[in-house]
């Protein structure tokens, strides 16, 4: 509705579909852009005129209107709650995603990051007031270095990609300190790379070397050491790889990577399927991020900053990022430089995602030591029900093999159906579950990448096992339409994801009176 109590959308096509006046049905309903609900010549708010003065703004003063549609409170809070309700969210259902970990979100760690001490402070308070935070940040970096066997941790990248920026630069600034910073310019990426690793290769000018894996999915030695050279300044390597494959070979091509003087950077997006298990310092490992907002259960996918603590060996370590955490008890500080430190400089203005960080502890303590190493059991547990449910219908490229945390199938099935993967990840969502990750990794055609995480129970995961039987037996035996026309119960249909891509809408313009 617009604010003349019409419904905005064009009369036909859609709103004969849904077959009411306004265009809703019960609780889903349609929602306006706020430029079409609000009115650009209104405002909610009574502010009084202001008092004559002299602006300094000069040339730079605004001329015309700013163009903001003014609203009510009330319909500036439906707006929003409205838009809220056509989200898929973890809160709301089994969220599928592959390489994502869309796990539950502890309620108890949220009430933590509501305390007062902690959601109220400013980054800039001085550092007296502020004691109890860098606890809480020790406390959490020496959490980080005991599940992962390493030397020193940078707490400050917001982000997996960060994090991977992060770690890259410090090996270049170790390599810069052995005067290699400019003959060593080649990373080693693996084609199942996810897409941020080469990426941030080249965001420091480095270029890409890629690895091809074996038939079995994993990279040996051997091709690593054929890709190796005295211009290879690291290797970046997931593991579990984005197949969901332990990458077993991992010590030897550690050795190989070391042996030929480069650094091993460990893409750590996945450590919830060896957290308590395996110690990335034990496999030889550089730099590792890890994902706060995936393992550690913080809030992701638009439900939050994320935070990307990178882990650094011995060897790495002098080079971390300032600032560091230095002092004991009460007398604890930030230090821009110290001993035995050559910071390559800082990752960001301030010390990282504060509310991240309460988070991420809250769920470790409240975890403990074998309750995280039982999260990662689970999490590989459930996958392989998962993968061992479907296999006898979906393909699977490595199916006759356990997985760790994500269950990987491509559409080999799909082969005489004529349909594709993105119309069986469209039929998922009419039956009310998120699609699994499609097309990714890139390496197998027409993927899909199941990962159910550890918080779902048995129940909510046979529930979906049987929901994907149903959808998939229906497009083995032909029910087309279920699928090419899917979804037909969403608030949209199926969109042009490639034009949207291509040629993206991303500001709305008054539409012109006919
Ligand atoms: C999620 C992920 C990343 C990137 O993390 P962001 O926090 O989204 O930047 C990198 N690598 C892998 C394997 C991932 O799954």
């Amino acid at each position: 509705m617009n604010n003349q109590g019409r419904p905005t959308r064009p009369s036909g096509g859609e709103t004969t579909r849904r077959g009411t006046f306004t265009g809703n049905r019960a609780l889903d309903m349609e929602e306006a852009l706020i430029f079409e609900t609000g009115r650009l010549d209104a405002t909610g708010v009574d502010l009084e005129a202001p008092a004559p003065f002299a602006s300094k703004l000069g040339a730079h003063a605004r001329s015309a209107a700013i163009g903001l549609p003014g609203l009510t409170e009330p319909e500036a809070v439906r707006h929003y709650v409205r838009l809220s309700r056509n989200n898929y969210a973890i809160d709301a259902g089994l969220y599928p995603l592959g390489s994502c970990t869309m796990k539950h979100n502890p309620r108890l760690n949220e009430k933590m990051a509501r305390l007062p001490g902690f959601a109220d402070l400013h980054p800039l308070q001085p550092i007296s007031t502020v004691q109890g935070a860098l606890e809480l940040i020790d406390a959490l970096a020496q959490a980080l270095l005991t599940l992962t066997g390493m030397s020193a941790v940078a707490m400050s990248p917001k982000a997996g990609a960060h994090g991977e920026l992060c770690g890259m630069m410090t090996i270049k600034a170790a390599l810069a300190a052995r005067g290699e910073d400019k003959t060593r310019t080649v990373v080693l990426v693996p084609d199942s790379a996810h897409g941020t690793n080469p990426a941030t290769a080249a965001l420091i000018g480095l270029s890409v070397r890629a690895v091809p894996a074996e038939a079995d999915g994993v990279v040996s030695a051997e091709a690593v050491e054929a890709a190796l050279a005295p211009d290879v300044a690291a290797i970046m390597l997931t593991n579990p790889n984005t197949c969901g494959l332990f990458e077993r070979n991992i010590v030897e091509i550690a050795d190989a990577v070391h042996a030929a003087g480069a650094y091993f950077y460990c893409d750590g997006a996945n450590f919830n399927a060896v957290m308590g298990k395996t110690r990335p310092g034990d496999l030889g490992v550089d730099a590792m991020h890890i994902n706060l907002h995936k393992t550690f259960s913080t809030p992701h996918g638009g439900g939050g900053p994320g935070a990307g603590p990178v882990v650094l060996s011995a060897r790495l370590a002098p080079f971390a990022p300032a600032p560091s955490i230095v002092g004991t008890g009460d007398a604890l500080s930030l230090a821009e430089h110290h001993e035995g430190r050559q910071a390559f400089g800082r990752m960001s203005a301030f010390h990282g995602q504060m509310g991240m960080f309460v988070r991420a502890l809250a769920y470790i303590l409240s975890h403990g030591g074998d309750g995280l190493r039982q999260a990662s059991e689970d999490a590989v547990l459930s996958a392989n029900y998962v993968r061992a449910s479907l296999i006898d219908l979906m393909s699977a490229p490595f199916g006759d093999r356990p997985c760790m945390h994500e269950a990987l199938f491509d559409d080999r099935w799909l082969k005489d159906t004529g349909l594709t993967t993105l119309d069986f990840a469209k039929a998922m969502i009419d039956e009310g579950y998120h699609p699994m990750t499609v097309y990714f990794p890139l390496v197998v055609h027409g993927a899909m990448l199941i990962e159910p995480t550890e918080s779902e129970s048995k129940a909510s995961l046979d529930l979906f096992i049987m929901t994907l039987r149903d959808l998939a037996m229906g497009a083995l035996g032909g029910e087309r339409e279920r699928f090419v026309a899917a979804p037909v119960h969403a608030p949209r249909r199926r969109l042009d994801e490639t034009r949207a891509a291509r040629q993206p809408t991303l500001r709305w313009a008054k539409p012109t009176p006919a």
